[in-house]
């Protein structure tokens, strides 16, 4: 009962809210479009493309460092990739952002103890040499907790374990290490920031990312270690006598570059000017081959898109699929994106990101009101044979799609298996060989199933122009 009485409750706020939008017809999806996302399904569970594409992206360009040559011919890739699948429309818009270069690395224990570790520098750091005693945290809140000048001529090192878990929650508190320890570092006088790395594998392969320095702070040289080499030095800590690291660094940020939005659509049959959005984000870190993170989320989601074209009648609304440029240090390209479209937000029937890499989806959600939350399940339904939960009211939009939903379009979330993904993430050991071709093959069919059927429906899925937090709170 208490259930029914909150959504009843929700469902009058929504009223309020909109100004009474949720009197309008609610939004379903006619039976024949059901029944031929049936067969996409089927035909896309049958198709090699998404990992075929992923495995040109991958192994033509490599790794795609936003602002490195590779970037610009990534984007070259995803404009003939596009055309060469038979996209109707295919166009770029641009990205403009600082651009860091990562040149070279090393650090070593000196001394007694005297031993090379393993790490990379994290994505802002600035270079330098660095020659220091290491204090260790356990965590961010204690390096957070020290006193200002007590890190005088130290090297802070945050010691923190990420949890593994199939939705990725332990990386909320992982990457909090990496954004915010350099600038808590700083603070209490460190000359040098290393941490263990976010990820929860055992191998050597230091995990990179962004981090960012708090305005009014000067930089440090800020690095992952190995998960190995964490552990190795808090071994040599237990020994209970100082140890000391050489930090070298020659990293830095060297003005601005100008990458691109890569976009390809296959025009809708009735309402071409709407459109569902879906896509991935074309860059990537350069230790690997940014093949789950997120060669994977372009090539599924190109592919998605290619075999919807190949449907003898086009769904009535337009699939726009994106390959967004510089998500890993800022969310560069969706910020863009909503820039430049959400003047259009009613335009967008919804939008859906895949960016966490290329294992199974296990389940479906989005943010559609009341009105909508039969078409919802019709999704949902259609969803349900490979193996995907409907779960209504969890999580929230994929990176790029996060700056338009803030903005009042309408999102979807396509749940992946994430088990794995930060044993791999942001590491040299991020290649094409870690997909499994059948996975993927069932990523393909659920966003083919996803955007047929959300462009196809009678009604919207709640777009709107976004209303201030007070008023929808
Ligand atoms: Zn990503």
């Amino acid at each position: 009962m208490r259930v029914m009485l909150s959504v009843a409750i929700a469902t009058c706020l929504f009223a309020a809210a909109t100004g009474g939008h949720a009197a309008e017809r609610e939004t379903r999806i006619p039976d024949k479009a059901i029944a031929t996302a049936a067969q996409l399904r089927e035909t896309a569970l049958k198709s090699d493309l998404g990992y075929r594409i992923t495995e040109s992206l991958t192994t033509e360009v490599g790794p795609r460092l936003a602002g490195s040559e590779a970037d610009a011919r990534a984007v070259a890739w995803a404009v003939a990739k596009f055309k060469e699948l038979g996209f109707d429309k295919v166009w770029t818009e641009p990205v403009t952002f600082p651009k860091w270069e990562r040149r070279s690395e090393s650090a070593h224990v000196v001394g007694a103890n005297a031993q090379p570790l393993h790490l990379t520098a994290l994505g802002g750091s600035p270079a330098g040499t660095v020659e220091g005693e290491i204090v260790r945290f356990a965590d961010l809140a204690a390096l957070e907790a020290a006193p200002a000048g007590s890190l005088a001529g130290k090297i802070a090192f945050i010691d923190y374990r990420m949890e593994r878990a199939r939705d990725g929650a332990g990386y909320g508190p992982g990457s909090r290490v990496r954004s915010r320890g350099p600038s808590a570092a700083i603070r209490a006088g460190a000359i040098g920031y290393l941490m263990r790395s976010a990820g929860t594998d055992s191998h050597r392969n230091p995990h990179t990312g962004i981090t960012r320095f708090d305005e009014g702070l000067t930089p440090i040289p800020s690095a992952a270690l190995a998960v190995p080499d964490a552990d190795q030095l808090g071994r040599l800590l237990a020994l209970g006598k100082p140890v000391k690291v050489k930090l070298a660094l020659d990293c830095g940020w060297d003005g601005t570059y100008t990458s691109q939005n890569v976009i390809g659509e296959i025009r809708g049959s009735s309402k071409p000017n709407e459109v569902v959005v879906i896509g991935g984000h074309l860059d990537s870190w350069d230790l690997g081959t940014g093949a789950i993170d997120d060669g994977a989320g372009v090539g599924l989601t190109m592919a998605a898109g290619k075999l919807i074209g190949d449907l003898k009648q086009h769904p009535a609304r337009t699939i726009r699929v994106v390959a967004f440029a510089n998500e890993e240090q800022g969310l560069h390209g969706g910020k863009a994106y909503a820039e430049a479209h959400m003047k259009d937000v009613l335009k967008h029937q919804i939008g859906a990101e895949s960016d966490f890499g290329a294992g199974r989806i296990y389940a479906y959600s989005s943010s559609a009101p009341a009105y909508a939350k039969g078409a919802d399940a019709q999704i949902a339904q259609a969803l349900a044979p490979l193996g995907i939960e409907y779960t209504p009211g969890q999580g929230g939009p994929g990176p790029d799609i996060g700056p338009s939903a803030e903005k009042g379009m309408a999102w979807a979330r396509l749940a992946q298996d994430g088990t794995d993904y930060f044993d791999l993430h942001h590491t040299p050991d991020d290649t094409f060989d870690k997909i499994d071709p059948q996975a993927l093959a069932q990523n393909v069919a659920a966003y083919a199933v996803f955007a047929y059927l959300a462009a196809s429906a009678d009604g919207d899925f709640g777009s709107r122009p976004a209303t201030p937090p007070a008023a929808t709170k």
